[in-house]
């Protein structure tokens, strides 16, 4: 099956992008990765008549560090967090959880944000968000907020976006001084439980 028609349009800025979201009402859909979107859109699970295209908007492609968080724009590619060299010490879940989202193809044109917005029950990335306590940033035309992931996800593919509204980043905690991650049964996880009680935080 061929999606149904649309308009197709490639953001250059954010602003452009969230004009183009404002005018598009519920019609409109963002395109980041398009690795679960193209799949919705080919049996006509969706029919949006715009699609805006966030996957080249440059000032969207950002990752970096701010207030103690891991902020994700919403261009960045999963691989391109995966492969930042202080991953593992700055959100040590977040390294860890990447390996086990399918193979490099799908995380080097799938986003972080896109995994977030698409909120299946299913991916790691919502629950890495949520599992530490992290936020989402949504933006509008006129308004931007902040809310806890926790919040974010209501249920099964839905979320408290708005349809003018972009996720225009997330936001991880950074792994605090004195506490250690790994994953349950590892051999990461017995290291830490026999160092624990020896060294409280
Ligand atoms: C073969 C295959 C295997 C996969 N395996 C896994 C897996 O094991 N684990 C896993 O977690 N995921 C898996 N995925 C999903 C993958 O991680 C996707 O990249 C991710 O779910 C969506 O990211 P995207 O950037 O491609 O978003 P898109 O497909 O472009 O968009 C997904 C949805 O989110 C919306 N959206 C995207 N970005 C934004 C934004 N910034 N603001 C508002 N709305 C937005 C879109 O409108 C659309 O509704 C798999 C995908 C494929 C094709």
């Amino acid at each position: 099956m061929k999606p149904s028609a649309f308009d197709y349009l490639r953001a250059e800025t954010t602003q452009h992008a969230l004009d183009a979201l404002a005018r598009g009402g519920e019609g409109a859909r963002v395109l980041a990765g398009g690795q679960s979107l193209m799949a919705v859109l080919n049996m006509r699970l969706a029919q949006p008549q715009l699609l805006i295209d966030i996957s080249r908007t440059a000032e969207l492609n950002t990752v970096r560090v701010e207030d103690a968080h891991l902020v994700v724009g919403a261009a960045a590619t999963q691989g391109s967090v995966e492969w930042r060299a202080t991953l593992a010490d700055e959100v040590p879940l977040l390294a860890m959880a990447f390996p086990h989202i399918s193979h490099f193809q799908i995380r080097n044109r799938g986003t972080v944000c896109g995994s977030v917005a698409h909120a299946d029950p299913s991916a790691e990335l919502p629950l890495v968000l949520t599992a530490l306590g992290g936020e989402v940033v949504l933006r509008a035309a006129r308004r931007r907020r902040v809310l806890p992931a926790a919040s974010f996800f209501q249920g099964m593919l839905m979320t408290a976006r708005e349809p003018d509204e972009l996720v225009e980043a997330v936001r991880f905690p950074l792994q605090r001084p004195g506490r250690a991650t790994a994953l349950p049964n590892s051999p990461r996880a017995t290291a830490i439980l026999r160092w624990w009680p020896a060294r409280p935080p």
